[in-house]
């Protein structure tokens, strides 16, 4: 049996061996790593101290580390831009990367990692996240804000490194160590890590994979779902689901889990109506859940299954044993199809109302309600969603007047309660006649149904929030049948007319619930799977009536 080592030498042997992988990892690298340190004297000394030890440190331990050190009052610093210490600049002539403060701790991770990318210039990066990064066409400059015990803050500031290897004709990084650049931190209340800022906008908050890193770099806003994305021109499939809102991901997972291979298609942000929902109420299991939350869940669930198409529009769909559907980006071919196309905001229909959309008017409290806080606003409706939409902006600060045409709201009562409570005005019995402005929405033109006066109401935003129309375009344009209400026309499998095209969610009119959707999507999903085993359209009733059973 061997003997014990002593610890201090067992600790020592340790660092020698880390050091051993560090200087053949290092040596192996194709390229040098210049490290130029940014001092002051006198200031920050233990830091500044730090700093050029651990890059000394480096230096020594392999050649392909050359480091370099400036006063903060050198013409270098004056230059580059620097104006504390200690600061890290890495290969200055290929990319724009440098590290305020002393990456130890849990940041000797991040040195390590951002050292051995730029000896290799390359980012390293996934092929989804390179192709996002590749189409960003304007400049980022990206704050990631990192503290030495935060054992989630390297893999964030590595992503950001990769990005300025990638894209250096766009993208500068700086990595701010909370603890030695307080003011900074302060300045973008980062008080919590890692954070990452581009342009001064929060993009994310806690670690990310690099896919949803580059995700939020494109987008400017945090994301939290990656959809991966596909260069094919064909796509064949068993099932093409034309709808990413909660019909379309819920029948998605149950084709799949039948076995078939499914395309869900979503022209817009996935989700429908439910990710612009500020609060959605009683989706069973949550009493209250911000509508982005629960697409987000429900994305990430069906992504496990299916394969998404988002932002591509269906432009054509051919019926027949083999579906063809073409979309702006490619074809697919399907042996069925689901239109889960869900439903459009009804318009209010007065003068005025598409002069003035964008520049005053609204149909998405949650999207543009920040940009009216402290501006005075109707939302005209009476049902849920007018009610939640008045309930939101109220809560965000915007003065929110509700303006029904009734005297009695149709919304459930507990969100009702909610609006009486909060003293939110309502004009009751009063519809809206025009709306008015010059370059924005100035005032409106109310009219009281009981007294009949018509008067001018001042405001700065009008939110319509009145309900839903079904999107059945696609559906008439390939010949499916409507109901007198305008709904597709389907029978109890959700089986339209036409052989091999079912239905589902707010498009065949019903309750209008996520959760109905879902429950529709599913059952539609189901009924596929069991047609395409025993096509009933082959069957001796299918070919007597030549159409689904309505
Ligand atoms: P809705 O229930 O159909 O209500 C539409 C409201 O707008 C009604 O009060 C209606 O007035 C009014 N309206 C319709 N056309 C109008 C016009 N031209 N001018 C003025 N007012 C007009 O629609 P919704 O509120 O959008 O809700 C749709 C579905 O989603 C419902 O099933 C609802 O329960 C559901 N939803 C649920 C939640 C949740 O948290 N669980 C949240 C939002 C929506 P009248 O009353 O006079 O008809």
């Amino acid at each position: 049996m061997a003997e014990k080592k002593p610890e201090r030498q067992q600790s020592s042997s340790w660092g020698a061996q880390v050091e051993k992988n560090l200087r053949v990892a290092f040596d192996a690298l194709p390229n040098e790593v210049p490290v130029m340190l940014f001092t002051e004297k006198g200031g920050n000394d233990a830091l500044n101290m730090a700093a050029r030890e651990l890059l000394k440190s480096f230096s020594k331990i392999s050649s392909k580390v050359v480091f370099s050190e400036f006063d903060l009052k050198s013409e270098e610093a004056g230059k580059r831009n620097v104006t504390s210490g200690p600061t890290l600049i890495f290969d200055p002539d290929r990319y724009s990367i440098r590290y305020l403060g002393v990456p130890y701790g849990e940041e000797a991770r991040t040195l390590v990692g951002m050292m051995l990318l730029i000896g290799f210039r390359t980012g390293n990066m996934s092929e989804q996240a390179l192709k996002v990064i590749k189409r960003i066409g304007s400049r980022r400059e990206i704050k990631v804000f990192v503290s030495p015990t935060c054992p989630y803050c390297p893999e964030q500031a590595i992503n950001a490194v990769k990005t300025a290897i990638e894209r250096p004709d766009i993208a500068s990084v700086e990595i701010i160590d909370i603890q030695s650049n307080q003011e900074t931190a302060n300045r973008y209340s980062a008080f919590s890590v890692p954070q990452v800022f581009a342009n001064d906008v929060l993009i994310a908050h806690g670690a990310q994979a690099e896919e949803l890193f580059a995700l939020s770099l494109d987008k400017l806003e945090q994301q939290t779902v990656f959809i991966p994305e596909t260069d094919a021109e064909l796509v064949e499939t068993d099932v093409v689901i034309v709808g990413g809102g909660p019909a379309g991901l819920a029948a998605g997972i149950y084709t799949v889990r039948s076995g078939l291979r499914t395309a869900v298609i979503e022209r817009g942000p996935l989700g429908g109506q439910v990710a612009t929902t500020p609060i959605v109420e009683n989706y069973p299991g949550f009493a209250r859940v911000p509508g982005k939350t629960l697409v987000d869940i429900l994305v990430s669930h069906a992504l496990e299954y299916v394969q998404i198409f988002q932002g591509e529009e269906v432009v054509e769909i051919q019926s027949g044993p083999r579906i063809e559907v073409r979309t702006s980006r490619r074809r697919f071919t399907a042996r069925a199809l689901i239109l889960a196309t869900g439903a459009n905001y009804k318009r209010l229909g007065v003068p005025g109302e598409m002069n003035f959309m964008g520049r005053g008017v609204s149909y998405c409290a949650t999207c543009d309600g920040p940009l009216f806080k402290n501006k005075k606003v109707i939302v005209v409706g009476g049902g849920n969603s007018a009610v939640t939409e008045a309930l939101h902006l109220y809560n965000i600060g915007v003065q929110t007047v509700l303006v029904h045409r009734r005297n009695t709201l149709r919304a459930q009562e507990h969100l009702a309660k909610n609006i009486f409570s909060n003293n939110i005005e309502v004009l009751w019995d009063t519809e809206v006649l025009e709306i008015r402005g010059k370059e924005r929405v100035a005032e409106v033109v109310l009219q009281n149904k009981r007294t009949g006066e018509v008067y001018p109401f001042p405001v700065q935003g009008v939110f319509v929030a009145i309900g839903y129309e079904p999107s059945v375009d696609l559906a008439k344009a390939l010949g499916v049948e409507l109901s007198p209400e305008g709904f597709i026309k389907h029978d109890s499998h959700h089986r339209t007319n036409i052989p091999g095209i079912y239905s589902a969610g707010d498009v065949e009119g019903g309750y209008k619930q996520i959760v109905t959707a879902m429950g529709q999507g599913t059952e539609a999903a189901l009924s596929v799977f069991e047609d395409l085993a025993h096509p009933y359209w082959t069957s001796e009733q299918g070919r007597q009536s030549g159409v689904a059973r309505m």
